[in-house]
């Protein structure tokens, strides 16, 4: 009796330390400036930063790192210079191959902020024409190379193990998604929520209208998505695409 008491307890401890080991970063676990790399699959890492605004609230940030053969692809900078700093040093560090290319997802400071920061380390960001230009009229940093192909609601282009989505206007007009189809993950960025969020965030640039209607295009293109990334908080399956959409419904 006792020994099966103590195999349930240690099944129970081993259990809850899986699950201490499987969960999301948040803001309790990366300090403002610093990073951390979450592996979700053997190519591929989540990046997770976090932000103070100036009412002292926090607030995570995920982008992501692929591997392909002995190089990595970059989705976003993390949350500002000095995270972004942190991030190039994780990578050397926990990984330790260089970043081919880099992309930042739309104009925002969570996408762009840790631009220079790439830059001065002689990585090039791309972004499409229309990020670099609503970047430059927010004064926010302007990614340095230009990204073509994805001028309409649909169009994807193919860039080594990812497939880059411009879904259509939504968080922002020049929101994308990046689809790694061998891990079948959908990077959403901010145009997808978490499960744990029930407002439709920071609208001010949002396009109310059009956002459901861009997030159904995900679902027609990925409708058994497996992993599906939101650009802040925790991970979750296909279950995002639909729960965003409703979010953004109520909030039109
Ligand atoms: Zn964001």
């Amino acid at each position: 009796m006792a020994t099966r008491l103590l195999l349930f307890v240690m099944a129970l401890m081993l259990s809850v330390s899986i699950a201490a080991d499987n969960k999301h970063p948040g803001i309790s676990d990366v300090a403002p400036g610093e990073v951390a790399l979450k592996q979700i699959h053997p190519d591929v890492w989540i990046h997770i930063s976090t932000w103070v605004f100036e009412n002292g609230m926090r607030y995570p940030s995920n982008g992501l790192i692929v591997r392909q053969d002995r190089a990595l692809f970059l989705i976003d900078p993390a949350w500002g210079e000095k995270a972004t700093e942190s991030l190039l040093k994780a990578i050397d560090e926990q990984i330790g191959l260089p970043v081919r290319w880099a992309i930042s997802t739309h104009f925002h400071d969570d996408r762009v902020a840790g631009d220079q920061v790439l830059k001065a380390h002689g990585i090039k960001v791309y972004a499409t024409e229309l990020t670099r230009e609503l970047a430059a009229a927010a004064d926010n940093t302007v990614p340095e190379a230009i990204l073509t192909g994805l001028d309409n609601a649909g169009d994807a282009v193919s860039i080594g193990p990812l497939e880059v989505f411009y879904p259509g206007a939504g968080h922002t007009r020049d929101n994308l998604v990046v689809y790694l189809p061998d891990a079948d993950i959908l990077f959403g960025g901010c145009a997808i929520h978490e499960a744990g969020r029930d407002t439709a965030g920071n609208t001010i640039d949002a396009d109310l209208a059009a956002w459901p209607t861009s997030l159904q295009r995900m679902q027609a293109r990925y409708p058994q998505v497996r992993i599906v990334i939101p650009g802040h908080g925790v991970p979750g399956d296909s279950q995002l695409l639909s729960h965003s959409i409703a979010l953004v419904r109520q909030a039109e």
